[in-house]
């Protein structure tokens, strides 16, 4: 081919299902030597179910009554956590009552009025942090069984919990290995999820650095941090909450399939057809361009 080496890598790399958005970006992917992965989207496949819905005693909601509310929240949120309890609601043709004033802050959760109501669903560590009742017991059960807990709260009162799990992808156990011998350090995992579901979820993948309760910012820390050690850091996110960490990157790539608009558009690359895998590919395809241009 005549084509000029940085070129015909971004076409075997669009070939390979990582569509990068310049040249320079196939340059700056041959460069990177540590990885920091998301987990919901990311290391898993982005579409989660409801696995438990605890109503609390003393609420008298049913599972119905709770799981439409949180959906009625929910409504307008395109997270996958939000996605999966809309999802449910729609399972059990549930009718949702009608929810207005709907705002979300990324890492924590959602909030919207409902029949004159504040109600709220997120991130229980975020929205009650010193829970003690039978809402932390909720959430420990659910947690334990490594499921993402959800709590609902209605005028700043706990009023039930959701248990959320997600399937690993298939090929995420063979692209950690694959990132790892490429870079010769294993991935870090980087979560606004739970420590617990963070940590069994990082071990089938063979991560040990966990760093599990992360914001947005949180993210761009730790991003910083490896950057201050010299580390040219590839950050892979599919999150609204990604987005700050893939712009902080050495270079960023975004899950094009369940991504959110921010995340796809701040990412340097995205992974057009739903493979990981074919991401330790092309950091490979990319060096070997570098080399030919050198
Ligand atoms: P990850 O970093 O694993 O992709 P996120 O940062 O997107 O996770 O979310 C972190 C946590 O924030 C979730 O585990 C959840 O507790 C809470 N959260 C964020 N958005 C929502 C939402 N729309 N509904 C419920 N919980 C949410
Ligand atoms: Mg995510």
């Amino acid at each position: 081919s005549t084509m000029p080496p940085l070129l015909s890598a971004i076409a075997n790399a669009g070939r390979h299902g990582v569509l990068a958005k310049s040249a320079v970006v196939m340059e700056r992917l041959g460069q990177v030597d540590a990885v920091a992965l998301d987990k919901t989207g990311t290391l898993t496949e982005g579409t989660p179910r409801v696995t438990g819905i605890r109503p609390l005693p003393r609420t008298g909601l049913t599972e119905d009554t709770l799981l439409a509310l949180a959906a009625a929240a929910e409504h307008p949120s395109e997270h996958p956590l939000a996605r999966a309890v809309v999802e449910a609601a729609r399972a059990r043709r549930l009718p949702l009552p009608e929810a207005l004033d709907f705002s979300s802050v990324p890492g924590r959760g959602v909030s919207s009025t409902i029949g004159g109501h504040a109600v709220q669903v997120g991130s229980p560590g975020r929205l009650l942090p010193a829970a003690t009742g039978p809402e932390a017991a909720a959430v420990a059960e659910l947690e334990d069984a490594g499921q993402t807990a959800v709590l609902v709260l209605c005028d700043d009162t706990p009023v039930g919990v959701i248990g959320i799990a997600d399937r690993l992808r298939p090929d995420a156990a063979a692209t950690v290995a694959a990132l790892t011998e490429l870079t010769g350090r294993t991935p870090v995992l980087l979560t606004g999820d739970n420590e617990r579901a963070a940590r069994r979820l990082a071990a089938e993948v063979g991560i040990t650095d966990v760093r599990a309760g992360l914001l947005p910012q949180d993210k761009v820390a730790a991003v910083r941090h490896g950057e201050s050690e010299r580390h040219k850091v590839l950050v892979v996110g599919d999150g609204v909450n990604d987005a700050p960490a893939l712009a902080a990157a050495h270079t960023g790539i975004a899950m094009g399939k369940a991504g959110s608009d921010l995340a796809l558009e701040t990412a340097d690359a995205v992974v057009v057809r739903d493979e990981l895998a074919a991401i330790p590919t092309v950091v490979g395809l990319s060096r070997a361009a570098r080399r030919l241009v050198i």
